[in-house]
């Protein structure tokens, strides 16, 4: 199942998508055209986990060892932004970045969950831009600044629910700027697979419903101007596609 959340009008719509329109599951039984629809991110998290370094060959490219163990920071709900939202440019930074990253739903509540119980926990899969301003990322000890201001986090297009992805650590992730292509890889090149992830950052936190963990970026991250438009697709689940400005 295909779950999203959009806008009709000033009406928020939250349900299944079904062809070309969505089957509403919060309210009255209804079908809406997806025509018109805007999207909204999928979910409403009380935090977005992220993974640093989690792609082999990204860390080849960096010419570093794999880490031994996932370093993990928060992005705050309010640099959400949906599919076809705008990336603002902040004044702050003079080096905005993409990273193009599978990112997790978690589906219950949980805490110190055992890494094979650990995917029962998903909900499902979506697509996150973890936006950067590198240069500022590069200045500050913690990345707080360089990882948080409004639209650095677009999310979505919509959630693909766990059981309709056979093997998660086997999904062509790519890039494109401007049509062209600047990631690929594939999350067979993860360093922490999704079951540990889940089981490391619970045993930190209290995950709840609609908390997003995203898993780190491969090789070749760069930068973004005004007027560019971000592509990233992964396998199976779809296109997040998002402008700068
Ligand atoms: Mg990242």
């Amino acid at each position: 199942m295909r779950l999203g959340r959009f806008l009709q009008g000033g009406r928020e719509v939250y349900g299944a998508l079904e062809g070309d329109g969505v089957r509403v599951l919060r309210g009255p039984e209804e079908r809406v055209p997806l025509e018109g629809l805007t999207y909204l991110p999928p979910v409403e998290p009380t935090k977005i986990v992220c993974l640093g370094l989690n792609y082999a060959d990204h860390a080849r490219e960096l010419g570093m060892e794999p880490p031994e163990e996932p370093i993990i920071f928060l992005k705050p709900p309010t640099a959400l932004v949906g599919h076809g939202g705008s990336i603002v440019y902040p004044k702050a930074t003079r080096r905005l970045e993409y990273e193009a990253e599978l990112a997790l739903v978690m589906g219950a509540r949980c805490k110190d969950v055992k890494e094979d119980e650990a995917m029962e926990k998903v909900l499902g899969y979506t697509i996150m831009n973890d936006v950067t301003a590198r240069d500022l990322q590069k200045r500050d000890v913690q990345w707080t600044r360089a990882k948080s201001f409004d639209t650095f986090a677009p999310l979505g297009p919509y959630i693909v629910t766990r059981e309709e992805i056979q093997d998660p650590h086997a999904l062509g992730i790519e890039l494109r700027l401007n049509g062209r292509r600047m990631q690929s890889s594939n999350t067979r090149n993860f360093i922490f697979q999704i079951p540990y992830v889940v089981h490391f950052v619970s045993e930190v936190m209290t995950l709840n419903p609609g908390d997003v963990i995203s898993t780190g970026t491969p090789p070749g991250v760069g930068p973004m101007v005004p007027g560019d438009e971000v592509e990233i697709q992964v396998q199976g689940i779809g296109v997040l596609r998002n402008h700068v400005i």
